[in-house]
Parts: C-alpha cells; sequence; structure tokens
C-alpha cells in the first residue's frame, strides 16, 4: 500500500504514452491494439517502472472505455495497479466554435470527487487543453 499523501500521476495515452496509427507507419509496429498499430514512446516500460516507485499512477485517457482498457492490459507492467482507469466517459464535452467541433476536457473536479488532493496530483497530456 502506498502512502496517501504520495503524488498522484494521472497519465494520457494516446500521443503522452504511445503514438496508434490506423495504419503502421514506415516500421514495423511495436504492437497491435485492436485495428491500430501501436508505436511506444522510446523506453515507455521503464518510464512505468521508475513512476510507479514514487507515485501513485492513474490513468485518464478520452478515447473509448475498451481501447483504454486494451492499452492498458497491454503496455503497463503487471505490478502496476493504477488507481483508476478512466475513459472518455469520464470526460465532459466542450464546443469549439471556431473549429466547430466537439472536444473532450478532463474535469479535474471528478478526480477532487474520488478524495484526492488537487494540490498532489500530477496530470501528464499533451494537449492542454484537455484539462
Ligand atoms: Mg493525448
Amino acid at each position: 500500500m502506498q502512502p496517501l499523501d504520495q503524488i498522484l500521476l494521472i497519465l494520457d495515452i494516446d500521443e503522452t504514452l504511445l503514438y496508434a496509427a490506423d495504419r503502421p507507419l514506415e516500421r514495423k509496429p511495436d504492437c497491435r491494439i485492436g485495428p491500430y498499430a501501436v508505436y511506444l514512446r522510446p523506453f515507455l516500460t521503464d518510464f512505468l517502472n521508475q513512476v510507479s516507485q514514487h507515485y501513485r499512477i492513474a490513468v485518464w485517457s478520452s478515447s473509448s472505455p475498451d481501447y483504454v482498457e486494451s492499452v492498458v492490459n497491454s503496455i503497463f507492467p503487471k505490478w502496476i495497479i493504477p488507481e483508476f482507469i478512466w475513459s472518455r466517459e469520464r470526460c465532459i464535452t466542450r464546443f469549439d466554435p471556431e473549429w466547430h467541433e466537439q472536444y473532450y476536457i478532463k474535469d479535474l473536479k471528478k478526480v477532487r470527487r474520488q478524495g484526492y488532493n488537487l494540490e498532489r496530483v500530477l496530470i501528464v497530456d499533451d494537449t492542454p487543453q484537455k484539462s
């Protein structure tokens, strides 16, 4: 059991931990997840092993629940048990009037409602507008 004051590190998936392509790039993918050719960020497993020794880990992606579950099962070492694994269903939607499209927001109030102190939360995401 990890100490409760340990920082919670919330990791995004796409473009943060890996790149999932509809069609393979010029080099062979590291793995396949569903229909996607997946390229892991270099040293991803080392990174996950290292951060899990210092932080409590969680995953929050704006992708579908099935995809998120498959990714976590495929790329996380078995001994890392994330505090939570959240997908699009835990995001809220906003409308971008300039691009005329909906986008997803990770509202940290949802994390606070789970009892986490937001002063002890780090979120790593390639899309700043998501949180
Ligand atoms: Mg991302």
